[in-house]
């Protein structure tokens, strides 16, 4: 299959109803996301920061803006007006610099904990121990004067990249486990907490097949990226 309208088309009617697409456009032409963009689509995803904001002041004002990547606290304020959900919240520190950005843009910003459930100790993503702090901070913060500016709405990770698909498999069910266990003890009545994104080009059959609810899919898409831009 050649154009992008074509490849998205693919992708989604291969998915069950109520799984969303996070079409990643990094490293990818404004052209090409206003491909994706006149066929219907509305949800993107960026790993860097200062290109997600051009391409943000360049394209149409309803696209929902997701990051994807790993957030440095100093790219906050070129995303934090406008972005729909943080996927990559890996640290109770970046949690709580997204919440005075916000505050200060006088927002509340959805967002996602990051767990590290790949064998690669590159990737990025917090522990069990390590969310439950993040969340025990939530909690006060909401109780707290100044308010909460971010909601915790679900789950990120990313699998290892290998071709054993049963590692992929567990780790995703891994994944899912977190979450419920989060929604069962801390969510149990609060319908927000409510998504889990896992799965890229090479592995959302599995990651969907295990629960996901937000596929991140980039070069199955929009074809392989040029890395040497970056
Ligand atoms: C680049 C990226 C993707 C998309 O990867 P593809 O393999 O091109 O689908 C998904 N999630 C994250 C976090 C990424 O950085």
């Amino acid at each position: 299959m050649s154009n992008i309208s074509e490849k998205l088309q693919s992708v989604k009617s291969s998915l069950p109803e109520g799984v969303k697409v996070v079409a990643v456009s990094k490293l990818k032409p404004a052209s090409d996301i206003k491909e994706a963009y006149d066929a219907g689509h509305r949800l993107f995803g960026e790993n860097y920061a200062t290109e997600m904001r051009d391409k943000h002041q360049e394209l149409p004002a309803d696209i929902e803006w997701h990051f994807i990547g790993h957030l440095q606290k100093n790219k906050i304020k070129y995303i934090i007006q406008y972005v729909s959900l943080i996927h990559g919240i890996d640290s109770l520190e970046l949690l709580q610099a997204v919440n005075d950005h916000a505050a200060r843009a006088g927002r509340v910003v959805d967002v996602l904990l990051q767990f590290h459930i790949a064998t690669e100790a590159t990737k990025f993503g917090m522990d069990m121990q390590e969310a439950c702090e993040a969340l025990d901070w939530v909690a006060a913060a909401s109780r707290s004067e100044a308010g909460l500016h971010v909601r915790p709405v679900g789950v990120m990770g990313m699998a290892t990249n290998t071709p054993d698909r049963e590692l992929v498999r567990s780790e995703f069910r891994t994944l899912k486990g977190y979450f419920d266990t989060v929604k069962a003890t801390r969510f149990a009545n609060d319908p927000s907490w409510k998504e889990v994104s896992m799965g890229m080009s090479a592995d959302y059959h599995i990651a969907v097949e295990e629960g996901s609810t937000m596929v991140r899919i980039g070069s199955a898409i929009f074809g392989p990226r040029d890395y040497s831009k970056k």
